[in-house]
Formats: C-alpha cells, structure tokens, sequence
C-alpha cells in the first residue's frame, strides 16, 4: 500500500515539474519573439532617422546656398546704384534726378559667418528670415533703379535733342581762321574795331552748313553783309553766315545740323571768297570758339 501512494506521489511531482517547465519554455519562447520584434522597430526606426537627417542637412545647406546668393545680389545691385548714381552725374544738373539717400547696411544677421553650419532651429529660422528679407528688399531696390534708369534714359535723350539744337560742328570744310573774335584792325578802313564773329577762309560755292538744328529766321541781303541767313537754336542762341554766293532755304524752314544752307562767297563789304560766321547768344555776339568742336 506504502509503495503505491509512493509511485503516485512521484507521478505527480513529475506531471507539476513537467507543466512548469513546459509553461517556462513557452514564456522564453514569447520573450524571444517580442525581443527580435522590438530589435527590428528599432532598426526602422534608425533607418528613417537617419533618412530625416540626411533631408534636414540637405535643406540646411540649401537655405545657406540661399542666404548667400541673397547676399550676392544685393552687392550687384549696390554696384549698379554706385553706377547709377555715377551716370546721374554726368548729366546736367538742372535735369538730374535726384540720388537717393544712401542706403544703410543691411541688417547683421547671427550667421553672417559661414565657416561653421547652423546647428539648432533657431539659427536656421534666423538665417531663412534674413534671407528672405535680402530678397524682398533687393526686389524693392530693382523697381527702384528700374524707374530711374527710365527718368535718366528721357533725360540723355532730352539732353541729345538739345545738343543738336546748339551750335556744335564747324559751317565749313575748312578750319582756316584767317579773322578771330575780337579786337582787330579793320580792312576797309585801318582802324581797330570789334569783330563781332570769325573769318573762315574758302573756295568760292563751298558748302556752308548749319552749325546746328534750328530755325531759318532771317535770309536776307544788304550792301554789308551782302547774301546773309540767320538760324535760330536752343538756349537764346542765334548763328549768323555772311558774304554767301548763294542761299539754299528759305525763311521759317527747319534745318537739321550739317545740312547745307548755302554757298560760301565774296558778297557785302568782302576782301575775297570766306564765312564771316557769328554766334549770338541773347542778342550778344560772342566768340564761336566754345561752340566749335
Ligand atoms: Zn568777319
């Protein structure tokens, strides 16, 4: 009797041990899997962090790309309003427009040093912001110098027109000055008297030009100043050709300068073949000299 509850009670510590260890080995088991399961998340998720770094370096060294680049205009377009400001002052001063007050330097920004890459987001936002800020206020200054190039553009054309109407080219082919501006001794009587404009010598029938764009107000002949005309330009002034052999316009006519107004002659009170040619500027004769290129 002793002998069979002995082999029971050993049938039943063996059944216990046996569910127990079956019950460990599936819990190591669980264990196991649930470990590589996390071990594999992990790796993902190193991958994607690794992925978002590599994006966030990039786009880092893009907004730097940018920052410079917005640093590099604006000094181009410092350069074109130095040279805007230079050409501006090569025009008259009465239709120059006016400079614009000099612009401060550009606000410092906390990376304007790029040795060393931004680290937080702080400094990138700083860097975008100023960035971004470079560019508008570039875009401000473009518009700006775009209207006045346009102003100074009207200006030198407005200037050209006037240029042409003043005086500026020589009437003849020839530059032989045989009678300056001036004191002289008359030919006719020997005595000094003032000579109102300059002798030019020439051939008889040499073209005589208009020395600038204007107007025909006077064509005329009188025993002084034998066949004569006057043009009228720019700026009060007046250009006066005399002893002509013949005059090629007529009164009122618009003359370009160059085109020829007439022939060079000996009529009036003449010694010989030449262009007595006056400048008159608000009906003072005055030397032609400045007025000859
Ligand atoms: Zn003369």
């Amino acid at each position: 009797m002793r002998f069979q509850w002995m082999v029971l009670s050993l049938l039943m510590l063996s059944g216990t041990a046996s569910f127990l260890y079956i019950n460990h080995y599936q819990a190591i088991t669980a264990s196991q899997s649930a470990e590589a399961q996390l071990s594999d998340q992990a790796i993902r998720l190193q991958q994607d962090l690794a992925t978002k770094n590599s994006m966030i370096q990039q786009l880092q060294n893009e907004i730097i790309q940018l920052s410079r680049q917005a640093e590099e205009v604006r000094s181009k377009v410092e350069e074109m309003k130095t040279l805007e400001q230079e050409l501006t002052q090569l025009l008259p001063p009465s239709q120059a427009p006016q400079p614009d007050k000099p612009v401060s330097a550009p606000a410092q920004t906390a990376d304007r040093e790029y040795s060393s890459l931004p680290v937080t987001a702080q400094q990138l936002e700083l860097l975008t912001s100023s960035a971004l800020a470079s560019y508008t206020s570039v875009g401000q200054e473009l518009d700006k110098l775009q209207a006045k190039w346009q102003q100074s553009k009207l200006t030198i054309l407005l200037e050209r027109e006037r240029f042409k109407r003043i005086p500026n080219i020589w009437p003849t082919r020839s530059r032989v000055v045989t009678s300056p501006f001036g004191y002289r001794k008359d030919p006719f009587t020997n005595q000094s008297s003032f000579h109102r404009g300059i002798d030019i010598a020439g051939a008889m029938d040499d073209p005589v030009m208009a020395t600038g764009t204007g107007t025909v107000v006077t064509v005329a002949f009188d025993p002084f100043h034998g066949h004569h005309v006057i043009l009228e330009h720019a700026d009060g002034l007046r250009t006066w050709y005399m002893h002509l052999n013949s005059v090629l316009v007529q009164l009122g006519e618009h003359v370009e300068c160059g085109q020829s107004i007439g022939k060079l002659g000996t009529s009036g009170r003449s010694t010989g073949p030449h262009l007595h040619y006056e400048v008159v500027q608000h009906g003072k004769s005055t030397d032609p000299q400045p007025f000859l290129p």
